[in-house]
């Protein structure tokens, strides 16, 4: 059984998807909740599982083998996606690509390539997000908007990736209007990439929107959003797992 305070914040973020997708005239199931478990326990994610949610995210590939090689969690592997969400090292390419039904953070072209290495060696089609940094003086990871779609020109090149989409994540503001703009912009690139005809086929996912700003990013076109607190409430700290 899961727990009510769970069910209530899942119930309270699709009727708030849902009002969202409407005042931009889209259709709620165009976009997909990913469940944030990044520090929540392994009880907690077996809860949001039985309270219906399919598709959770991690951050770091340690703490998703815990949870994915979990007895609770593995009965249930066939029904729940793992995507993982934080930026990848190299030396983790492989068990990435053992893990996640997703990798939404290829940062780098060598990570794809990595990435496609490994994918070959285990005869999987790995499906992929390029992580676009849109905001040049922060400290995260991702592409660089000038140099995406050189990037992507490689990375339909290799065999074993699947390109789905764009992720982002904005700079954090305590109003989310403020958000907007990055979002129209990964959505921007994205159509634009698409009209150019770049991949050969169309890029269909934009993955941005977190707990504080994840209503403006599906008003931009968000077919993805990536929620933690407003599912689990607040993170532990780090070492608390
Ligand atoms: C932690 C995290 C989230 C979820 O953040 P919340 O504000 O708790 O919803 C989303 N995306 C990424 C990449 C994260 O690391």
């Amino acid at each position: 059984m899961a727990d009510l305070p769970l069910l209530e914040n899942i119930s309270n973020i699709y009727k708030r998807m849902s009002h969202a997708a409407m005042r931009a005239g889209r259709n709620p199931d165009d976009i997909k909740l990913i469940a944030v478990t990044k520090t929540v326990s392994i009880e907690m994610v077996r809860q949001a599982v039985d309270a219906g949610l399919r598709i959770f995210g991690e951050s770091k590939v340690q703490e998703a083998i815990k949870k994915v090689m979990s007895d609770e969690l593995r009965v249930t592997s066939n029904k729940i996606k793992w995507h993982l969400i934080g930026h990848l090292q190299k030396n983790k390419a492989k068990a990435a690509v053992e893990l996640f039904d997703m990798i939404q953070s290829v940062d780098s072209l060598e990570l794809a390539e990595t990435l496609n290495k490994q994918a070959e060696k285990l005869g999987k089609i790995q499906e992929v997000l390029i992580q676009v940094k849109l905001s040049v003086n922060d400290d995260k990871h991702g592409i660089l908007k000038e140099n995406l779609i050189s990037m992507i020109g490689q990375v339909i090149k290799l065999k074993n990736l699947d390109l789905k989409g764009l992720m982002t994540i904005p700079p954090y503001f305590e109003n989310p209007e403020d958000a907007r703009p990055y979002f129209r912009e990964l959505r921007e690139l994205r159509d634009n990439i698409n009209e150019l005809r770049v991949t050969g086929y169309a890029l269909r996912e934009l993955s941005m929107g977190m707990t504080n700003d994840f209503e403006v990013a599906i008003e931009e076109g968000a077919t993805m959003i990536r929620i933690g607190t407003a599912i689990f409430g607040e993170r532990k700290l780090e070492e608390a797992l």
